[in-house]
């Protein structure tokens, strides 16, 4: 057999290769698939992965490597083929793909002589676990038989386990990993972001001590590392982790878990913008592995898919020990305005609630998707709102650091003491954030300890542990926040849940407003009756007739789902259609828009068949940020691999067009 000589080779840059490069003598041996490399690119020097190697080349002048820059390869065939795929389908280059697939401080620390041993304590969580392996219920049995059966089959089938809070689904999980961890078997396991959800990562590390590995952002570069070896290295092991631990180099995959499959979280929303759901089917399908999707609110796609028979369905319907899900309440705020004629944070039920479980000695939870104090400020003269100097959007007060801030681009500046326009004194402060929601529950309910949890309190590192443990020894009896409280938290005297309001997330103008509306609910009631101590949750709204709000009000899944898939199905909207976005971005807003439209008439010309649906150019929901003006072109069809022919076809992997920033984004959300 002759010599490889030469080496297919992609960078992290959005130009297609593969290019060839020499490989030199001295290198030869440390050159392999998967490989590492630096490679000289024009007046660069770029980090490069080798996808390929053969013994001759007919091009002429070809630049040799300069030197490899790890070990041993990073990624095998498997991945090689998995973000191969992934490129081609979220339309980046696959040196892109490979990029995102091995965390960059990775990349630079398997370099650097490691000083961390492989024991180092892990960073102290607030909650201990304590766990034991428990006898299945029959409705368990029924999906854990079924599941295991595949594993041993090495058949890689999608099982989505649909159940309510409490309904066993990470039990489900635990016994599968068990399962696969007896055949030798490795596991992946994906949570939303881990440092939300302490209690579901403190049961696995209980359960398989030893044999777990958690991924998590706040793990340093070469800790990072030295997991990533441990993993490698070929133990059966359990990676529990956010989004990019899909990307784990395990050598056997058994299964992969995607918990609260639902989560947008799992987008990526940079450059490959994958969702890590579907890389985690992908990459079970490559490995002959079986997938669980597990939630309480299965996104339409996956429970759409399972209607299909594409995934396999299984359904959890009621809580272990056939708790009762908690009664919830819709408070019509329309009415309340007109009886009080005053615009109130506590409706009169929410406050009787409120007054009534603190006084028994239990805790409440009040959500709101909002931060700040006052959403927006505009003078009661000239109705001038105070917005952004850099995006379209109104500023928000805050009242703790007495400033007004950019949700979008975190620009500040100082309250204005007069309006801007018209010199008016009479600025009001309008809408309400957690802070203010935080700073009325302390006017209303006196007695009470009050907390709140939001991005803005919890800047600080530990502080979101600090706030949780004590609201876990009830030090808080009434705990405000914003979607960061909603998720995974399980405190048993939790009776009472308040959704200041609904209507939030309902008004976004974006097709998934009622699926998500739907979901943030059923997610935030779930913290409530968690106990025998019973659970109430009252939602406020003025938009009480919503079948979003009245699904979430009966618990009801199929009826949204009924409701929601006809909608979508009446629009041509996924999951009767995939969706792939052009953003265009730009400093002239006139540059911006000739750029969408002329490309917009050359996806029209060339689109010849009429199967690609194209829609805009609109301007986008939040259409300037720090400047830029963004407009989006909407392409709509029955598969995205039509798309992405058409775009390949047409702007190729350049990411500019005359000066206009253009990124793809392959099913938005
Ligand atoms: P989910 O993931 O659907 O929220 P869990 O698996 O966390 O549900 O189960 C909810 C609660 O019920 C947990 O406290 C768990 O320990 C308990 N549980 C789960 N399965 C069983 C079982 N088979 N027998 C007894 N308790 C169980
Ligand atoms: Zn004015
Ligand atoms: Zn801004």
């Amino acid at each position: 057999m002759s010599k490889d000589r030469f080496a297919d080779i992609v960078v992290n840059r959005p130009v297609e290769g593969p290019f060839t490069y020499s490989i030199p003598e001295e290198l030869e041996d440390a050159v392999k698939i998967g490989s590492c490399v630096e490679v000289s690119f024009g007046p660069k020097r770029l980090t490069g992965y080798v996808v390929g190697l053969s013994p001759d080349c007919n091009i002429k002048n070809v630049k040799p490597i300069s030197r490899v820059l790890d070990r041993s390869p990073l990624i095998d065939t498997h991945m090689l083929e998995l973000t191969r795929w992934l490129s081609k389908y979220y339309y980046s280059t696959w040196g892109e793909a490979i990029s995102a697939a091995v965390p960059g401080a990775l990349k630079k620390s398997l370099n650097q002589k490691r000083r961390v041993s492989q024991k180092e304590e892990d960073i102290p969580e607030y909650i201990d676990g304590s766990d034991t392996h428990l006898a299945p219920t029959p409705e368990q049995t029924v999906a854990l038989d079924q599941i295991k059966q595949h594993i041993d089959d090495k058949n890689p089938r999608v099982f989505l386990l649909h159940g309510v809070t409490g309904s066993g689904k990470t039990e489900v999980y635990l016994q599968a990993i068990g399962h696969a961890l007896k055949s030798g078997l490795s596991s992946i396991v994906l949570v939303p972001e881990i440092s939300l959800t302490p209690q579901t990562v403190a049961r696995f590390k209980a359960r398989f001590e030893g044999k777990i590995a958690v991924l998590h952002s706040r793990l340093t570069g070469s800790r990072r590392a030295s997991e990533w070896e441990r993993i490698a290295s070929g133990e059966p092991c359990v990676v529990v982790g956010a989004r990019s631990a899909i990307f784990a180099p395990i050598k056997d995959l058994g299964l992969v878990v995607v918990d609260e499959e639902h989560e947008t979280s799992y987008k990526q929303d940079d450059v490959p913008r994958y969702n890590a759901r579907d890389v985690a089917i992908k990459r079970a399908e490559l490995a002959g592995a079986v997938t669980i999707l597990g939630s309480a609110t299965p996104s339409l796609e996956s429970f759409y898919a399972a209607q299909k028979g594409r995934y396999v369905l299984i359904e959890l319907p009621e809580r272990i020990d056939s708790r009762l899900m908690p009664e919830v309440e819709i408070v019509d705020m329309r009415d309340e305005l007109s009886r009080t004629k005053k615009l109130h944070i506590f409706s009169a039920s929410l406050k009787s609630w409120i007054d009534k479980d603190v006084a028994e000695g239990k805790q409440v939870i009040l959500f709101l998707n909002r931060r700040g104090f006052s959403t927006f400020i505009s003078c009661r003269k000239c109705g001038h709102v105070v917005m952004c100097k850099r995006c379209s959007v109104s500023l928000t007060y805050h009242f703790h650091s007495k400033k007004l801030n950019c949700h979008h681009c975190n620009y500040e500046m100082d309250p204005p003491d007069i309006c801007p326009k018209c010199d008016s004194s009479y600025l009001k402060y309008w809408g309400i954030g957690t802070e203010k929601v935080e700073s009325e529950a302390h006017r209303f309910f006196p007695g009470a300890r009050i907390s709140r949890m939001d991005t803005d309190s919890t800047h600080k590192r530990g502080t979101h542990e600090k706030v949780l443990s004590k609201f876990k020894d009830h030090k808080i009896d009434i705990l405000v926040g914003t979607q960061m409280i909603a998720k995974g938290l399980d405190f048993p005297k939790v009776t009472l849940v308040g959704v200041i309001s609904a209507d939030t997330a309902l008004n976004l103008p974006d097709f998934r407003s009622g699926e998500r509306t739907f979901n943030l609910l059923t997610q935030v009631a779930g913290r409530a009756g968690r106990s025998d101590l019973g659970g109430k949750v009252i939602i406020q709204t003025y938009t009480p007739g919503h079948y979003a709000i009245q699904a979430a009000r009966t618990h009801d899944y199929n009826s949204f789902y009924g409701k929601e898939i006809s909608f979508r199905k009446d629009l041509n909207l996924p999951p009767f259609s995939h969706m792939v976005t052009l953003n265009f971005r730009g400093r002239s807003e006139d540059k911006v828009l000739k750029v969408s439209e002329s490309l917009r008439n050359k996806l029209e010309r060339k689109n010849k068949s009429g199967k690609i649906e194209i829609l805009g150019p609109a301007p986008a929901p939040i259409s300037r940020v720090k400047g830029t003006y963004r407009w989006n072109l909407f392409l709509k069809s029955d598969k995205v691999e039509r798309i992405t022919a058409l775009l390949r076809d047409t702007i190729g992997a350049r990411r500019r067009e005359n000066g206009i920033i253009v990124t793809v984004d392959v099913d938005p959300y």
